[in-house]
């Protein structure tokens, strides 16, 4: 079956077909529209590794072609989904109706470092690493850190307010936001935020369309706010023979008055799972690690910092204690910790990753509930994550696409995370794949607030239909 016929059709949305493509390659010069079969294949997927082929895809360079494309997708009702690099794990980036992929990877220009004020002016397309790269030869830091950094794009950061490794001390994305600029669906330019620290000039609509999943606007600019990178760190490895045990030494040192930049969970099958996927096995094998960072502006802070924490960890039965000796020794503990996702596909072919987040007090209890979980349903789970901020992966492995098993426990996993007054996204996302369980943690008036604002926003409803509320 060729890839395009499995594009799901539509009664309400029109087919991009000759006429429409006639009208976009009036904006598009050859080189930056596609409808080559190889080309919608490649854009068809997203980390989630279901497939959706868009009928075009086109590159823009500026926010005059998104805007004027607005009008040609607003004419003939066609959908329209932006995409940065793809890494997103809820299925934001795909072309469910087929309609224009617009991939934001052209815009990638670093627009304006701005030491004076700690602010940098970039484009959507702009890799994460390479701005934190670039920033960094200017002793200048951006935190945000998501283990997809390398390839992940600040465009679908902001979309998704990423979170990451360094939330414990430093918050997530939208925490580093200051202004945007964004084509709204019905082909205005808009502004929000300026330069200025403080604003609290009308309803905040920066926040509301960071975190929006592309689903009202598609940004084009962001101008997002610095500090000064802090030239030390101390980053040690706790082994415990108890997942309780690591799980009570986070809770102890969250509250010593010591904030970590890192406080990572790994639980042994996903080290497993790492020691099979990488040849480094800087990571060893325990029944639960916690992976720790300090970081600051005095190394003898540091130190005094990492080794309250280290203490914090043997009191509360760590069995190991290994500090990162070398810049070398800490990026591998990182590059291992970045590994993990992709790793799962060791213990098995299908993963269905959640991303569930509670309030800290209730990290252990999370924990233990996501293993009851997995066990009644007889599914095999691996947890990691940001133990820190009690946002943890919980990955229900699997042999099968569609797994009933898996889908129980799900099911069970969110409905226990709310009734812990968590999350069932800490950073993820809603997507598609989890738009199902939006009830569980939003009520009916709660909800129809988010379709009215869309509709606000998108009246045609072109731009990302049926993603977060359907
Ligand atoms: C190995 C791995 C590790 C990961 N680790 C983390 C982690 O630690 N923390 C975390 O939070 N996430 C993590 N993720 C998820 C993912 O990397 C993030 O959600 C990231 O923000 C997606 O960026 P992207 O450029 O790939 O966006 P895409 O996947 O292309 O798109 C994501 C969403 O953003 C929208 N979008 C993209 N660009 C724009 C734009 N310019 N304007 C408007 N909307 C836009 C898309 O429509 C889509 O809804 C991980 C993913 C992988 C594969």
């Amino acid at each position: 079956m060729s890839i395009l016929s499995s594009t799901p059709a539509s009664q309400d949305y029109r087919p991009v077909d000759k006429a429409v493509m006639k009208r976009l390659a009036t904006i598009f010069p050859q080189d930056r529209i596609s409808n080559s079969e190889v080309d919608l294949f490649t854009y068809a997927y997203d980390a989630t590794k279901k497939q959706y082929p868009p009928q075009v895809v086109v590159w823009p360079e500026t926010a005059e072609e998104i805007s004027a494309l607005f009008s040609i997708a607003n004419e003939y009702r066609i959908p329209v989904y932006p995409r940065g690099a793809g890494t997103g794990m809820t299925g934001g980036a795909l072309a469910l109706r087929g309609g224009i992929l617009v991939s934001m990877e052209r815009m990638d220009s670093i627009i304006e470092i701005d030491e004076k004020n700690r602010l940098v002016t970039v484009q959507p397309g702009v890799v994460l690493a390479t701005l934190k790269t670039e920033l960094q030869k200017k002793g200048l830091f951006y935190p945000p850190d998501p283990s997809s950094a390398k390839t992940a794009t600040i465009g679908g950061t902001l979309a998704e307010c990423a979170g990451g490794l360094n939330c414990v001390k430093y918050g997530t994305t939208k925490d580093w936001v200051q202004s945007i600029k964004a084509v709204l669906p019905t082909g205005e330019v808009i502004r929000a935020g300026t330069k200025a620290r403080k604003n609290v000039v009308g309803y905040n609509l920066l926040q509301l369309i960071v975190g929006s999943e592309g689903t009202l606007a598609i940004i084009t600019e962001a101008t997002l706010r610095l500090i000064p990178y802090p030239p030390h760190r101390s980053t040690f490895v706790a082994q415990f023979d108890s997942v309780r045990n690591s799980a009570n030494a986070v809770q102890s040192m969250l509250q010593s008055g010591v904030t970590p930049c890192a406080l990572e969970f790994i639980d042994r099958i996903s080290l497993e799972a790492a020691h099979s996927h990488v040849e480094d096995k800087t990571l060893p094998v325990c029944d639960a690690l916690l992976l720790v960072e300090v970081d600051g502006f005095d190394l003898d802070e540091v130190k005094r910092d990492s080794h309250v924490l280290s203490k914090i960890c043997a009191d509360n039965g760590a069995n190991e204690i290994t500090l990162a000796n070398s810049e070398e020794e800490r990026q591998a503990c990182w590059d291992i910790r970045r590994s993990l996702s992709p790793a799962m596909y060791a213990k098995a072919p299908y993963k269905t990753n959640e991303d569930i987040c509670v309030p800290s007090s209730q990290f252990p209890t999370l924990l233990e509930k996501a293993y009851e979980i997995a066990d009644r349903n007889h599914v095999l789970t691996l947890c990691f994550g940001h133990a820190g901020d009690g946002n943890i992966h919980v990955n229900f492995m699997s042999h099968k696409e569609k797994d009933p098993d898996v889908e129980k426990a799900v099911d069970e996993l969110f409905q226990a995370v709310v009734a812990l007054e968590g999350s069932i996204s800490g950073e993820h996302g809603i997507g598609i794949t989890k738009a199902p369980y939006l009830a569980y943690e939003m009520n009916e008036k709660e909800r129809s607030l988010l379709v009215d604002i869309k509709k606000v926003f998108d009246p045609a409803g072109i731009l990302n239909p049926d993603k977060i509320v359907v």
